[in-house]
């Protein structure tokens, strides 16, 4: 059966698969999936959102669910307002940091975590086979509205240190890439002290930047912090699930150092505990969680997996490279205020600049490379592979394709979901040997295809 849901929901371009017709007939296939109840909606910033989010409602009420329509929040205080508000589930139109033509609808279970692939699977099922339920006139679903935002902001506040922080007065460059974190982040630094200055703080829904908070989307950001001497910068993605850091040098801090660090915080304050981050996550992430005597543990590659693994093992902490980090004793989701919170409560307890923290998380070099496979032999492939390389007796993990650890690093084989490719990422102390370790692993994999 063809997937419409991805790893965050369904996404797709504005007037070709996100069209106000597909959008009321999954808002019928969702409000089918769930029989009866309340669904809480809102949206990130898109010039798109109120047709998308119109048309999804449309479908919903007419299966008989009620909605309580939030307006634009981002992802993570939607994911808090379901259980908040009591919801059976939440909708959350977004595209997260998709170019502007993009919208996208993904589902939240009532505990607020990312809806389970078998309950999508449901949901497309409905949707493919058109088995909408239909509800007379007199059972139609009310739609009324409410905020979050505020209530979101407060609960972050009580998970950190608000006197320590205020007192440390840090100066901070936020840039919100005009999207829904707009609504919430400059309030949320205000109200803990900060001297807030922002960037793309109006919420125009097309960017002024890509949204996808990466080093060449946030040369502004690096600029302003070096400009006005500010002691970090932080920038959230569209729909502001994720934050990514600049320290007072106007240095970019990779996603995995931040994760890295965090992680390393957060086992030492616990004393222990157990880390998840997907396979593909740098080395420095285990270094420093043992260093602090915690445990790790590598999932599949997608917060959602990672956040259902962490409540499960009861993780102290877990989180992605890309800045999607989950701080369990608030939710199981990534969460881009939360995130933005932490650091500061980290920064204003040690009394130290961010430059200085981060200096303490190894570094670490990952080359990438990539080869062809027909998508018939994709597996056969992997399956010999895997073999030969038991046969070396090297650690292992084959959660999410296949991840050797030599002694110089880590290689890891992943065959693409979308393309007839395999990744091949590999990582070491110096990019020399994690090239070498890459090219060689590519060689071999490129001999069990030719033979094959
Ligand atoms: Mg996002």
């Amino acid at each position: 059966m063809k997937r419409l849901f991805g790893t965050d929901g369904i996404r797709g371009i504005v007037g070709e698969l996100m069209t106000p017709v597909f959008g009321a007939e999954m808002g019928m296939a969702i409000g089918t999936f769930l029989g009866k109840g309340k669904i809480v909606i809102a949206t990130d910033t898109r010039t798109t959102k109120d047709m998308m989010k119109n048309a999804v409602v449309s479908g919903l009420i007419s299966t008989g669910a009620d909605v309580l329509d939030l307006g634009i929040a981002p992802t993570p205080a939607l994911q808090y307002a379901v259980p908040y508000f009591k919801a059976n589930m939440g909708v959350i139109i977004t595209a997260s940091h998709n170019p502007p033509k993009f919208n996208g609808i993904k589902c939240i279970d009532s505990d607020g975590t990312e809806l389970h692939r078998e309950k999508e699977e449901k949901i497309e099922n409905i949707f493919f086979k058109k088995s909408y339920k239909k509800v007379s006139w007199e059972n139609i679903g009310k739609i009324s509205n409410e905020k979050i935002n505020d209530e979101y902001i407060n609960a972050i506040k009580k998970q950190v240190d608000v006197k320590t922080i205020r007192k440390a007065g840090l100066k901070v460059v936020l840039d919100c890439a005009n999207g829904a974190g707009c609504y919430t982040a400059p309030y949320l630094l205000e109200s803990l002290g900060c001297k807030v200055v922002t960037l793309n703080a109006n919420p125009m829904g097309v960017p002024s930047h890509n949204s996808e908070p990466t080093p060449e989307n946030l040369k502004d950001l690096v600029k302003t912090v070096k400009g006005i001497g500010a002691d970090l910068g932080m920038a959230h993605d569209g729909d502001a699930d994720r934050a990514v850091f600049i320290d007072e040098k106007g240095d970019y801090i990779p996603g995995e150092k931040t994760l890295a660090f965090l992680a390393g915080e957060i086992v030492k304050e616990n004393k222990g505990g157990l880390v998840v981050t997907a396979v593909s996550s740098s080395s420095c992430v285990e270094e420093l969680v043992k260093k602090y005597h915690g445990k790790i543990e590598y999932t599949k590659v997608g917060s959602p997996v990672i956040a259902r693994v962490m409540r499960k093992k009861k993780g102290v902490f877990g989180g992605e490279e890309n800045g999607g980090l989950i701080f369990p004793d608030f939710q199981y989701c990534r969460d881009g205020g939360m995130a933005a919170a932490k650091i500061l409560e980290i920064m204003a307890k040690n009394k130290k600049t961010l430059s200085e923290l981060i200096a303490d998380v190894p570094t670490y070099f990952l080359y990438k490379t990539k080869i062809p496979c027909p998508g018939e032999k994709k597996e056969k492939v992997m399956t010999i592979f895997v073999e030969k390389m038991k046969k070396e007796k090297y650690r292992m993990n084959t959660i999410d394709g296949v991840k050797i650890f030599f002694s110089q690093g880590w290689v890891l084989v992943r065959p693409s979901g979308t393309e007839p490719i395999y990744r091949i990422f590999a990582e070491s102390k110096n990019m020399k040997d994690a090239k070498d370790m890459a090219e060689k692993e590519k060689k071999m994999i490129k001999k069990i295809i030719e033979e094959g």
